[in-house]
């Protein structure tokens, strides 16, 4: 997808007016120092402390964290729910901060889905599957001969067709997921978010909900941001974003290799994510490894940065450099 696909709107912002390259010109998300606080009484509550975020068309990324880490928090602003107090949101063209009452109810309509953890959140219980399908579809005007061929498509992808006209209570939590999926894709987003989807459910019942997700991204090309709790779901997305505090701080990025005999293996590589004021998080597990705290010693290699703890020996490694150095 390219800037074309932008929409021509009042918020959405001109990706080619600045000269320079503005951060995250060319993702579908944009999430710039992005800050959220909540005032209970006499209480700030931050939740959300300068997040940065970027998310590209087509990819499906895992967003996981401890339990009031912010997740929620960030989801309900990129699905429009929630303003954010400060920083920058993007997504697809449309800003965030500065949409209009009917924008936002356009944006909610047709440019993004979200599927809750709450399965009775999803659904309204006295319409049939079938039906809470085609009502998205109501809203935005489609034609009700179209919006039922959908509906019925959406469902049959999901492995839902035969169980489309039962009411959600005569519905499994995992399949009552399912068609919260399909009510998500009804309007054709480009991005569906769902937070925590398979958190009520077995894992069994959440690989199939997952499945349905990964369905929505690689068959229907929307781009998937799932808030998972489940080790085993976000091992298979190509990228999981920890969320620490209210800010990102860690991404493993996986990818398959082939090696020299045909085999393929997964490798899964941890990035840290590194601010425009140079801040950077280091896993817990590395710090723990080497006990870095406090203070770290730091060296600038030509292609890496070193890492000490404070009072090792220089040069880190015994390597050629460093003995040059101590000879002269
Ligand atoms: P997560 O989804 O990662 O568990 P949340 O985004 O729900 O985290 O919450 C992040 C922090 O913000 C928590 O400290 C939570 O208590 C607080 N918080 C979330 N929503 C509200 C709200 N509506 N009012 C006040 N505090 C809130
Ligand atoms: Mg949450």
């Amino acid at each position: 997808m390219t800037a074309t696909a932008l929409p021509t709107h009042p918020g959405a912002e001109g990706a080619a007016t600045s000269a320079h390259r503005e951060y995250g010109s060319d993702a579908l998300i944009v999430c710039d120092n992005l800050v959220r606080i909540y005032q209970v009484e006499q209480i700030e509550v931050q939740a959300l402390q300068g997040l940065d975020l970027l998310v590209h068309p087509g990819e499906m990324v895992a967003i996981v964290g401890a339990s009031g880490s912010g997740k929620s928090t960030l989801l309900n602003i990129l699905s429009g729910l929630d303003v954010p107090t400060a920083g920058r949101a993007r997504v697809a063209g449309w800003d965030l901060l500065r949409m209009t009452t009917a924008d936002r109810l356009a944006y909610r309509r047709e440019v993004v889905g979200f599927v809750w953890q709450q399965t009775a959140r999803n659904l309204l219980p006295y319409l049939t599957a079938l039906e809470n399908v085609v009502l998205p579809m109501a809203f935005a005007g489609m034609r009700a001969r179209t919006r039922r061929r959908r509906a019925a498509e959406l469902l049959d992808m999901l492995g839902m067709g035969p169980k489309a006209h039962r009411r959600p209570a005569e519905l499994s939590g995992g399949e009552q997921q399912r068609v919260a999926v399909a009510v998500a894709l009804a309007n054709r987003p480009q991005v569906l978010f769902a937070d925590e989807p398979t958190g009520e459910l077995d894992s069994a019942t959440g690989d199939e909900v997952f499945a349905a997700l990964r369905a929505a991204n690689t068959q229907l090309g929307a781009t998937v941001v799932v808030v998972t709790h489940d080790e085993g779901v976000h091992t298979q997305v190509q990228r999981t974003v920890a969320i620490r505090d209210g800010r990102t701080s860690s991404e493993v990025v996986r990818r398959t290799e082939i090696d020299e005999f045909g085999a393929s293996s997964v490798v899964a590589e941890e990035y840290a994510v590194l601010d425009r004021a140079g801040r950077l998080q280091l896993p817990k597990d590395y710090r723990a490894a080497l006990g870095l705290r406090d203070r770290v010693r730091l060296e600038l290699e030509p292609d890496h940065v070193g890492v000490w703890p404070d009072g090792a020996p220089r040069g880190g490694r015994p390597g050629r450099r460093h003995d040059e150095r101590s000879e002269r």
